[in-house]
């Protein structure tokens, strides 16, 4: 039956609007967050229980709201950051499109206590799904606090959608991580079920908010970026901030952090520019630790592109990445010289008879290599199972081993080749529920932050059965007694910072174990750009040739390129 166009009853309306900008409990904590933040507060403590679906609430010591405004703030586009469509096009605040109070009321449950700075009485308000159920006076010190329970308790679909409380709470931890790295002069806490795990000290310094929110470790292997600015203003662009050593790397992109003007934003641009500053000095699939601080004209960024604020347009993009990238690079001069840049491709180089007498492979196009991007090297992996018997002939960029086979060339990326190699090792140790075990003549101490404290108690007995004994020492001093054998010593620290992220990845939960196995042997293999003895060659091969799997790593990219006798005569035109 047609029933004609009609208006969406408005809580129906409400609802579809507050759900962009509440996609989940950790967007309700930006919101609120970014408020305390645009109120000036010098301290912002937020709790946490159940993931935030039970409660969240944050507080802060911020300029508060005149009585008179406080039920206009939960109107729908009433915001006291915007005033004219100018305005919109120089925007300095956090907040500015007035939806987040009116969005996280119309899905829960939401109490307010707040008070002026110009006023000697608080006012609290309470609202249930939109409605104003309470109001009246109440005593507190300047400041607001928020207070948001039963999220979504009247939008069953959406809370369908909500993943574990793990997932929930590491979101959670990972937003307080990056505006405790934005704001180093804000005091942050973050309670979780009543445990303290995050807390920073507002020293205004940059490097302290790494040791608080990313870790002491993590914090001791990164390197202030020299500030630079646009030349001569032009764009009056300045960045600056932290970047990790090459040996700091982990599985995800999900510690490079990006601010611009104070907001943190996801930037594949930006992203891609740090990740290309490090191109080279990373095991392949791995990813580098930044923190990166962008000041822009306001002018020159459109922040007004997705309800969440988290990506923005710049005006002058490739001016902001070339920026960007020479601070990187500049940063990394401190660690390690860079290579040049290189012939893309192989170059056949040509002879008299216009045949070619030798195919060159540049540095660049050794790491096309390893990509499958090289058209004349065809990965063998798709085809035979087992690695035929190979001859090692030697080492090239001290990164690939070259051996000869059945039919023709083979080049093995030894770090991916390691990595499949103790993957399968660990992974049958696990099942034998055995991994030998060596216990350090010296305990080695790591200190850990307080969500990585609370991780590891969670995910203790896995860790124990990967083979490292991880014991509290005091403090946030932890001691680690044993580790899986032949495990190198220096990757203690980096591997515990990889297995007690908070953010898990993509990937269920139950996966975790596995994905741990995974980083595990990533971090025990040899390194691309470690110079190898003919006999660790021919042992990695052998070993290699004895996995189930000896064509790709665990993270599924090629182990070995191989180059037929066929292939061979055709580049050199034999055929
Ligand atoms: P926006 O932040 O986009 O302006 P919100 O809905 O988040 O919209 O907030 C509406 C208004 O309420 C803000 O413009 C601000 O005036 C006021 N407000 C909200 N939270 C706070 C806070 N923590 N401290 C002071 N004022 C606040
Ligand atoms: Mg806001």
């Amino acid at each position: 039956m047609d029933v004609g166009i009609q208006a969406l009853p408005a809580e129906v309306a409400a609802q579809i609007a507050a759900g962009e900008v509440v996609e989940r409990p950790v967007s309700a904590v930006k919101e609120l967050v970014e408020n305390a933040l645009d109120a000036g507060a010098k301290t912002v403590q937020v709790e946490v229980r159940e993931g935030g679906q039970r409660l969240l609430a944050v507080a802060d010591d911020g300029c508060g709201i005149p009585a008179a405004e406080v039920v206009l703030a939960f109107g729908r586009h009433t915001t006291s950051k915007l005033h004219s469509e100018e305005d919109l096009f120089r925007i300095r605040t956090l907040g500015f499109r007035g939806e987040a109070l009116a969005s996280i009321a119309a899905v829960a449950r939401v109490t307010m206590t707040t008070r002026s700075r110009d006023e000697t009485a608080g006012t609290l308000v309470r609202f249930e799904a939109g409605e104003l159920v309470r109001r009246e006076l109440c005593a507190r010190p300047a400041g607001t606090t928020v207070t948001v329970e039963n999220l979504f308790f009247n939008l069953p679909a959406r809370r369908k959608f909500l993943r574990s409380e793990t997932t929930e709470s590491g979101h959670i931890v990972n937003l307080l991580v990056a505006y405790g790295l934005a704001y180093p002069h804000v005091r942050f806490t973050l309670v979780q079920n009543g445990r303290e795990v995050l807390r920073t000290t507002g020293s205004g310094r940059l490097e302290d908010a790494a040791a608080e929110a990313l870790g002491v470790e993590t914090a001791r292997a990164m390197t202030p970026l020299p500030v630079l600015e646009a030349p001569g203003g032009r764009l009056g662009a300045r960045v600056s901030g932290l970047i990790g050593a090459p040996s700091l790397h982990r599985g995800s992109r999900d510690w490079m952090f990006f601010f611009v003007n104070g907001r943190w934003v996801q930037d594949r641009a930006l992203t891609f520019a740090v990740e290309e500053a490090y191109r080279s000095l990373l095991p392949t699939g791995r990813h580098p630790v930044a923190v990166l601080d962008l000041l822009l004209d306001p002018a020159d960024v459109d922040v007004n592109i997705h309800p969440t604020k988290r990506e923005v347009r710049f005006r002058q993009g490739q001016d902001v990445f070339g920026l960007v990238q020479k601070a990187v690079r500049r940063g990394l001069m401190e660690y390690a010289a860079l290579p040049q840049a290189e012939p893309q491709r192989g170059e056949a180089v040509p002879v008299p008879e216009g045949r070619p007498a030798m195919v060159h492979v540049g540095r660049e196009a050794q790491a096309a290599l390893s990509q499958m991007s090289l058209d004349l090297m065809r990965p063998a992996a798709p085809q035979p199972v087992r690695l035929p018997a190979l001859r090692v002939v030697g080492q090239v960029a001290q990164t690939y081993i070259v051996a000869e086979g059945p039919d023709g060339l083979y080049v093995v990326d030894q770090h991916a080749a390691h990595e499949r190699v103790l993957y399968e090792r660990l992974q049958g140790m696990r099942a034998s529920l055995a991994v030998p075990m060596q216990t350090l003549l010296e305990p080695r101490a790591v200190e850990l932050t307080r969500y990585q404290a609370a991780l590891l108690e969670e995910r203790h007995e896995a860790i124990a059965r990967l083979g490292f004994d991880v014991a509290p020492f005091g403090g946030s001093t932890y001691l680690v007694r044993a580790v899986p054998v032949a495990f190198p010593e220096q990757e203690i620290a980096n591997l515990l910072g990889e297995l007690l992220q908070p953010v898990p990845q993509r990937e269920p939960e139950r996966d975790w174990e596995e994905r741990a196995l995974v980083t595990a042997a990533c971090h025990s293999a040899v390194r691309a750009g470690q110079t190898l003895t003919e006999q660790e060659m021919r042992d990695l091969i052998r070993q290699l040739e004895a996995t189930a799997l000896p064509y790709t790593c665990p993270h599924g990219r090629p182990t070995v390129v191989h180059m037929t006798v066929a292939q061979l005569q055709r580049e050199f035109a034999r055929r």
